[in-house]
């Protein structure tokens, strides 16, 4: 009797399993509509329900850490080379096995050991004030360092990681010696001490307090497209110039360490990677896909083609403390 009694437990709990609903939680400090869409269309195809928890990173990382073994979390999304890196040194991810994944990524824009890979790019670019500046004098981030800009560079504080990566980039391809002496000249140079966050620069040219600015590029799409009047005419007083070669960053994601659905985490992670969910989020966003398949949004490709660094990312991020170190030896708030 007994062991009837538990074959039929066990019987039903077999059979409940095979009509549960299948699950894979995202942890994500993305916060664009076209990721909810993008997730509803893997729901759809799928049958697997994705759940999403947003935060901001640090938030993200701390929660991971705490949770351990008993996280719900299978994805982790976050912005940033030096993040993931960091995410990876705190052993909250594990690497991924997937053919699909290394065929479509570029070797760079992936971790070594497979621990985090790259989800779309973004550039770190040059704007300057189409009035007062003429785009020829500037071809690359060090003429940013030139006296004749003296009070003209604006740019966010260096507590950010977009500048950390940045100046990681400069130490990776040219030595901590170079990467010094390029963020103190330019904190000689600057407008302003460093504050507000990027649009907040390209608002500061209009403003007349200016004339260059170090910023991501999405952010020129996103302005020009805003619904805000301000903002709008803020941007229409810029232009673009891509440094040569041009610093690129990367949003990414890792499967957790203790992810309990892995297979469908691992193919929610191929879907993002697939040529039509890249289009997506490069035409919603203005970022550059990952996948070298698919072309970047128009109003990208109007402001003309750029050289990548030619640097692992997987470095950049190792750099990342180095970078924090070298602003505040040169006094970059
Ligand atoms: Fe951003």
């Amino acid at each position: 009797m007994k062991k009837l009694l538990v074959l039929t437990t066990v019987l039903v709990l077999f059979i409940s399993s095979l009509f549960a609903q299948r699950v894979v939680t995202v942890y994500t400090d993305r916060h664009y509509e076209v990721d909810s869409e993008i997730f509803k269309m893997f729901e759809q195809r799928t049958g697997v329900k994705v759940n999403v928890f947003s935060a901001n990173s640090d938030q993200l990382l701390q929660r991971l850490a705490l949770e351990d073994k008993n996280t719900p979390a299978d994805l982790l999304i976050i912005v940033d080379v030096g993040r993931l890196h960091h995410a990876k040194r705190m052993n909250l991810l594990q690497p991924v096995n997937s053919e699909y994944l290394m065929r479509n990524i570029p070797e760079k824009l992936r971790d070594e050991g497979n621990h985090w890979f790259a989800l779309t790019k973004r550039a770190r670019i040059i704007v300057y004030s189409k009035k007062r500046v003429n785009p020829a004098e500037i071809k690359t981030y060090d003429d940013l360092t030139n006296q004749k800009w003296k009070g003209k560079v604006l740019v966010r504080s260096s507590t950010h990681v977009y500048n950390r990566s940045l100046l990681a980039s400069f130490i990776a391809l040219y030595g901590e010696e170079y990467a010094r002496n390029w963020a103190a000249k330019v904190v000689q140079n600057l407008a302003r001490d460093p504050s507000g966050n990027d649009r907040d620069q390209i608002r500061a040219i209009a403003a007349g307090i200016g004339d260059i600015a170090i910023v991501n590029s999405y952010y020129i799409g996103l302005m020009m497209n805003s619904k805000d009047p301000d903002e709008q005419a803020a941007v229409r007083e810029v232009g673009v110039i891509f440094p040569n070669p041009t610093h690129v960053n990367i949003t990414g994601m890792g499967l957790t360490r203790f992810s309990k659905n892995k297979e469908d985490a691992i193919k929610l992670m191929e879907f993002l990677l697939t040529p039509e969910i890249q289009r997506m989020y490069a035409e919603a966003n203005f970022e550059y896909p990952v996948n070298p398949a698919v072309k970047p949004a128009s109003l990208l490709v109007s402001w003309g083609t750029f050289v990548e660094q030619n640097v692992k990312l997987s470095l950049v991020g190792e750099l990342s403390d180095k970078a924090i170190m070298i602003f505040n030896q040169v006094g970059w708030k």
